[in-house]
């Protein structure tokens, strides 16, 4: 990876091509913001749902204002607290962005993304750069080049930064005057926004009733073949099986493959590495079904058990 690589991908941009970059939460399939047509390729690449809005990548606090029409010191206090960073704001749109790109809504969904890759990328483009994960609709998030490769081989560009840091999507927020909604868990949580915005209303708006944020489907997120939760005691694991666990017991398990997301519940590294996990149990052969231990949801823990029971939703949990 060099400057030439991120020249030659900001080309592919500015052309309205596509480029999978890495983000510090997952990698992106991103291409022109303001180019319709070029969002419309995303959406036929990942088959994604029209549905289903995109979020747009900046490189500068300047985009900001660029893109919305609602940013009030609020949502300047939340970014230069969080960005570059993990977190996404949902805002009134300008007439800038097209209907493509937020499904029609009339909020579009900010972030800068903390990777010097994507940021360097979005500055030589000079444009905003639409980019949800570089993945098939629904399927494993990518977590790193090979992944994008298996699922999206025809993507125009990939940038390979290696493996990302935080390893889940970014946590999706959106704020209105004082009241500020969680539509979605992340690597920030719902304590980290309140701890930055002390005198506004901080709510968890992640199980609403209507589809707010559609990455708030009950089934996303899923490996091709059956996944189950384990919870204490793990009951009876077939041989056939991979098993996902976030701590090692030193105990021997009689299954085709142990993969350790960390060594001792460390829930930084369980989010990190989780995405890889699954990968890997979807890639060997030996592998029939994969069985992954719970996570405690406090803190970190919700954002990764909300894909964890996504990606599992499908299939009927064993009898434990
Ligand atoms: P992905 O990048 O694939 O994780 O998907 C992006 C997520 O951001 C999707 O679940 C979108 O629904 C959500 N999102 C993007 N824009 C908005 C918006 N204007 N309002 C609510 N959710 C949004
Ligand atoms: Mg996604």
């Amino acid at each position: 990876m060099n400057n030439k690589n991120i020249r030659e991908a900001a080309q592919i941009i500015k052309n309205g091509g596509l480029v999978a970059f890495p983000t510090e939460t997952v990698y992106g399939l991103g291409a022109n913001a303001l180019n319709p047509f070029a969002v419309a390729k995303i959406f036929e690449l990942k088959e994604r749902p029209s549905f289903d809005p995109l979020i747009v990548h900046i490189a500068s606090f300047d985009d900001l204002k660029i893109l919305s029409t609602g940013v009030t010191d609020n949502v300047m206090r939340l970014a230069k607290y969080f960005w570059p960073g993990p977190l996404t704001i949902v805002l009134p749109k300008s007439q800038l962005v097209p209907d493509i790109v937020t499904s029609g809504l009339n909020t579009v969904g900010i972030r800068m993304p903390n990777n010097a890759i994507a940021l360097e990328l979005i500055k030589e483009s000079k444009c905003p750069i639409a980019a949800p994960s570089a993945n098939k609709f629904g399927q494993l998030s990518p977590v790193n080049a090979q992944h994008v490769k298996k699922q999206l081989p025809n993507v125009d560009y990939v940038l390979d930064g290696g493996h990302t840091t935080v390893g889940i999507e970014s946590t999706i927020v959106s704020i209105e005057g004082d009241i500020c909604q969680l539509l979605r868990p992340g690597f920030i949580t719902l304590e980290d926004i309140e701890e930055a915005l002390p005198n506004t209303f901080v709510f968890n708006h992640t199980k609403p009733e209507k589809l707010v944020s559609p990455g708030l489907l009950k089934s996303h997120y899923s490996p091709q073949k059956p996944l189950y939760i384990l919870k204490d005691p793990f009951g009876n694991i077939p041989e056939t099986s991979g098993l996902i666990l976030h701590r090692n017991d030193h105990s021997i398990y009689s299954v085709s493959k142990v993969i350790y997301t960390s060594q001792n519940c460390n829930k930084i590294e369980i989010s990190s590495n989780l995405f890889a996990a699954l990968h890997a149990m979807e890639e060997d052969k030996n592998v029939k079904s994969i069985y992954i231990e719970a996570v405690e949801e406090v803190g970190l823990g919700i954002a990764i058990m909300d894909r964890v029971n996504k990606a599992a939703y499908q299939y009927i949990k064993p009898t434990n």
